[in-house]
């Protein structure tokens, strides 16, 4: 057991643990950051062959001057190594239906102003459908606020948009609207969590992903490095590393401190902050977690890594600085439906191409690329296979998109494949140590963001959560949470 006690321990290297334990060395704090992982950021970057990929991120909101993840490389000085590249500014995103394709450009104005041309009947009701989203991330300000009840109501006169729609789902804002089902169709695919049917998701995500939109970039040398970066500034600032870690418990209060059992052996702390999953950290406290932790998860992840031979020919048939996403079908709550019992009749497939937007050279060999293809999948379905269906099965399904991907962009992806590895929610949750294979964590419904919104503070003084589930999701999420949660530490300890 180590003799030294730390102010801050913190459980997990995700972006939370690594920006914050950069933050808070900056300050001259004693921090020490345990990761089950190898690496910081665990899953979140990984090597095939001569092929990097960035499982969880395609692009990162907040990149622009003046935006919170800018401001927080600048803060740290770093602002010369990290730089970032834009998307295609023609369309960042671009939606492929079966009956209707759609280049999502930046700023809400123009993307009502592109929707109306494409639905002059409707024109109305997309006009008041965004003038919604406006309101709500102006009220709600997602990114700096959890949007609880009592946020809410505290100021009921200045929330009144959040009032009367911020309980709904988008489906619900659909049927309000009452919008044709084509257009219907067209905003689910604009709103950029294509993963999640519109009756589950939150009207209060979905704004805040328009709002954060018009800031998206990817680092120029791929998030590996930009993570390994943030990593040697909290190194070099003293902060300690401790990797291939898992932690197994976490004491009670003895003397002021709390002990953390691992597989490496015993730390102490005078603060610990879980950058692990909410629920996960109650186990580990042996505690039984409040009711607000009793929350739903969102969909579970199926991910397909392609490295690619010919960069050329893959950006002829249409592949650049931006992301697809195809549906076989028009109905995409019917898709989601299939996916996510495992089906496949139908689906809808995100495919991101990084290495496009990055440097080259700088993920994949100049003149090859990665491209990262996710879909959800059914975790339940898989974990009741045994390991020889389940590799049978992956075969299958990354069959099927490949093969639907090639027919699309009138190209043979097979012809072209050097590397290839494929996660279903089963590998995806070892990996990530998420439940489920989970893609983001807390589900994105209403009743979780509104009823069962976490906090950083826990009821225990010493313990403190960061990360996704205590904030939002996305990198920006993330590491703004990180940002605040510093200042409240810093000021807790000044109060003493
Ligand atoms: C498929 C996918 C695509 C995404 N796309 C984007 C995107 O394009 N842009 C964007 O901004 N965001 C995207 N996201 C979301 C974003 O990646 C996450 O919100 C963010 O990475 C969460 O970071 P975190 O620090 O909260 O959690 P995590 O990254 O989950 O960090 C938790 C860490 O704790 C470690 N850990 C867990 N249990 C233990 C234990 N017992 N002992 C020790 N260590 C442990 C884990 O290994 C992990 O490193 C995507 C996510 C997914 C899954």
């Amino acid at each position: 057991m180590e003799n030294k006690i730390y102010d801050y321990l913190i459980l997990g290297a995700g972006w939370g643990g690594v920006s914050l334990g950069a933050l808070l060395a900056k300050e001259g704090k004693k921090v020490c950051v345990v990761e089950k992982n190898d690496r910081p950021c665990g899953y979140g970057y990984f090597k095939l062959g001569e092929y990097e990929f960035s499982p969880n991120a395609l692009y990162i909101q907040g990149c622009r001057e003046g935006w919170n993840v800018y401001e927080f490389i600048k803060e740290l000085g770093l602002e010369k190594e990290i730089t970032f590249n834009s998307l295609d500014e023609d369309g960042y995103d671009r939606l492929i239906l079966p009956n209707f394709s759609f280049n999502l450009p930046i700023g809400i104005e123009n993307i009502t102003h592109k929707l109306s041309s494409e639905f002059p009947d409707e024109d109305e009701k997309i006009e008041k459908f965004f003038e919604i989203m406006v309101k709500l991330d102006d009220e709600m300000d997602f990114f700096e606020k959890a949007p609880t009840i009592m946020n809410v109501l505290r100021r009921p006169h200045k929330n009144l948009c959040t009032i009367r729609y911020g309980w709904m789902t988008l489906q619900g804002l659909f049927n309000h609207l009452k919008m044709s089902h084509n257009l219907q169709n067209a905003i689910m695919g604009t709103t950029l969590v294509t993963d999640y049917a519109p009756d589950k998701l939150s009207v209060l995500v979905a704004s805040a992903e328009y709002i954060g939109y018009a800031s998206c970039h990817y680092p120029a040398k791929g998030i590996g490095h930009m993570i390994k970066t943030v990593e040697k500034f909290a190194k070099e600032n003293g902060v300690t590393f401790v990797y291939n870690t898992e932690i197994t418990a976490i004491s009670n209060t003895i003397d002021n401190s709390r002990e953390i059992q691992t597989t490496s052996g015993t730390f102490r702390a005078n603060k610990v902050i879980s950058n692990l999953d909410p629920q996960i950290t109650y186990k580990l406290l042996g505690k039984d977690a409040p009711r607000k932790y009793h929350y739903e998860y969102s969909p579970s992840a199926f991910l397909i890594f392609l490295g690619l031979t010919d960069r050329k020919k893959i950006m002829e048939a249409g592949f650049g600085k931006c992301n697809y996403y195809l549906t076989s079908t028009d109905d995409i709550h019917q898709a989601i439906k299939s996916m996510t019992d495992g089906l496949y009749d139908d689906f809808a497939i995100y495919i991101g191409t990084p290495s496009l937007v990055a440097n080259e050279g700088e993920m994949s060999p100049t003149g090859k690329m990665g491209m990262q293809i996710i879909i959800n999948g059914s975790f339940e379905k898989f974990n009741q296979m045994t390991p020889a269906e389940q590799e049978k099965e992956k075969e299958r399904i990354s069959n099927k998109m490949i093969d639907f991907i090639s027919k699309k962009f009138n190209i043979d992806l097979n012809e072209l494949v050097e590397e290839k590895e494929i996660w279903s929610p089963v590998d995806f949750s070892k990996k990530a140590n998420r439940p489920y294979g989970n893609i983001y964590g807390r589900s994105f419904s209403p009743k979780t963001l509104i009823f069962n919104q976490l906090s950083q503070e826990t009821e225990f003084d010493d313990i403190f959560l960061c990360g996704a589930n205590a904030t939002i999701t996305g990198i920006l999420g993330v590491i703004n949470g990180s940002l605040i949660l510093r200042d409240k530490l810093l000021k807790i300890e000044s109060e003493k």
